[in-house]
């Protein structure tokens, strides 16, 4: 079949590259001239599937409105006058109760294990190599208030197989010896050995080279400007080349992944996508001490910030270059990309708390993207009412993580294949093939 994946992100190069490891005629279409240019160009870098509890939780709410109009507020809200907004703001509501928390966080750890394996395949297939981190994920704690509330859904995602156990202060240290510098503070900790770090741009940019090296075609700095409907099936797609000319790229299924612009082009259709733009930061900085910077990828629930550190040799081959890449935080405003001059100092003020003198902030990089967030965090990965249109969007916080095993998920629903994973696909059940037991 020919297949065209509209959107070279994460979620464009692994459903590209899984479509023609099956077989199919493969052409990517992006508005940026280079894959990963948008929301995956340098988000927090962590295969976590122990960072399953979605924002959507029972303490979310008080939460919420504690940071209500608070400029350096780790998840803010900006209400605007717009029912988009407002639509999406009380389904998220709608899932901040137990039971539905439960279940988001049961259907984000089974596709995250069964994505953390895909990408391990990938890896021993291709040797691809993205300063990849194979040291676990620590989650620490520097109030015994937010240690407290992390420990029933750490324990729910042990029941579902997410080995994230409960550590002391002073095991935290032993496996980060650069959390020494706030020993003190450490309430607890949690740490899931088996969760990964690495460069995401890098990777989707070495696996678009895979791609293409395969035979898939990447129509680059191509804006898609609608999907059009003959027949009850997409009969083309209209885009505008790099010079502005018009062009209809035909294809016999489409592959709909343009992250946080993908509700914008499947509403036309009576599609009614229920994302919403979330922005979050990330900082880049030189590693200064590299006794004092972390080798462990971490994440500081209580300010919404994840810590990586990316190794590896400089765009060119030389030098190495040795990063710290801390990111997070989560703005609803809407699709605007301002860097907000608070925020990103907060971040760097709590990095220089928790490490200090372990990264030049002089030479600080910030960068923000939008997060393509469904009310659940639960993304969007199946059919739809379109008999040849197939969604693989709305991945939230985990579009890396979640990837692997969502590319090569829709590459198997396309090609009239039962995907691996127990996951809840979009569309009627009946349109999927039917699903294996969990993987
Ligand atoms: C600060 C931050 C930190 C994060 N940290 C992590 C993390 O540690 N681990 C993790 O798993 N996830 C993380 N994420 C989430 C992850 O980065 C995203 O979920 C993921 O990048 C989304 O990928 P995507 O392919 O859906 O979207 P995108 O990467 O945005 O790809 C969509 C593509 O569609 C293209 N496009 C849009 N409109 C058009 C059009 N009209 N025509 C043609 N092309 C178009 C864009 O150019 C883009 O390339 C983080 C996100 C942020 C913002």
């Amino acid at each position: 079949m020919r297949v065209i994946v509209l959107g070279a992100g994460l979620l464009g190069a692994t459903s590209a590259y899984y479509l023609q490891q099956l077989g199919h005629e493969v052409t990517v279409i992006d508005r940026q001239a280079t894959p990963a240019a948008e929301t995956s160009f340098a988000n927090g870098g962590q295969i976590s599937v122990s960072h399953a509890e979605p924002w959507a939780n029972p303490g979310a709410p008080l939460k919420l409105l504690q940071w209500l109009g608070r400029e350096d507020a780790p998840l803010l809200l900006r209400l605007r006058a717009d029912p988009g907004q407002w639509l999406w703001g009380l389904r998220f509501l709608r899932e901040c109760t137990p039971a539905r928390t439960r279940r988001n966080i049961e259907q984000i750890v089974r596709l995250g294990s069964y994505s953390r394996s895909v990408l391990q395949q990938l890896r021993r297939d291709t040797g691809i190599a993205y300063d990849q981190r194979t040291q676990g994920i620590l989650h620490f704690y520097t109030t015994p208030r937010e240690f407290d509330a992390a420990l029933k859904p750490a324990e729910q995602m042990r029941a579902l197989g997410c080995e994230r156990r409960v550590i002391s202060a002073d095991e935290a240290v032993r496996i980060e010896p650069a959390l020494a510098a706030i020993r003190p503070r450490l309430a607890g900790a949690t740490y899931t050995a088996e969760d990964e770090s690495g460069d995401a741009n890098r990777f989707a940019r070495e696996l678009a080279r895979l791609c293409e090296a395969a035979g898939v075609r990447f129509l680059m700095s191509h804006t898609v400007t609608a999907l059009r409907e003959a027949g009850g099936r997409i009969d083309h797609v209209e885009a505008t080349d790099g010079e502005g000319r018009f062009r209809r790229i035909r294809g016999d299924a489409y592959v709909l992944a343009l992250g946080a612009l993908s509700p914008v082009h499947a509403a036309p259709l009576g599609i009614r996508l229920p994302i919403y733009p979330a922005k979050g930061y990330s900082v880049t900085m030189p590693v200064k001490d590299a006794a004092k910077a972390h080798q462990v990828s971490l994440t500081d629930d209580e300010y919404k910030l994840v810590f990586s550190r990316l190794t590896g040799p400089d765009e060119g081959g030389l030098p190495r270059r040795d990063m710290l890449r801390i990111a997070g935080t989560a703005e609803l405003s809407g699709y605007d990309r301002d860097l907000n001059r608070v925020r990103c100092e907060a971040i760097v003020r709590r990095v220089e708390a928790l490490f200090p003198g372990a990264g030049d902030a002089s030479q600080a990089q910030f960068w923000t993207g939008l997060r393509p967030a469904t009310p659940s965090n639960v993304p969007i990965i199946g059919t739809s009412r379109v008999p040849n249109l197939y969604l693989n969007t709305g991945h939230g916080t985990l579009g890396w993580t979640h990837a692997c095993g969502s590319g090569k998920s829709i590459a198997r629903i396309v090609s009239g294949l039962a995907p691996e994973v127990d996951f809840a696909f979009a569309g009627p059940p009946a349109a999927t093939p039917r699903r294996l037991a969990a993987a």
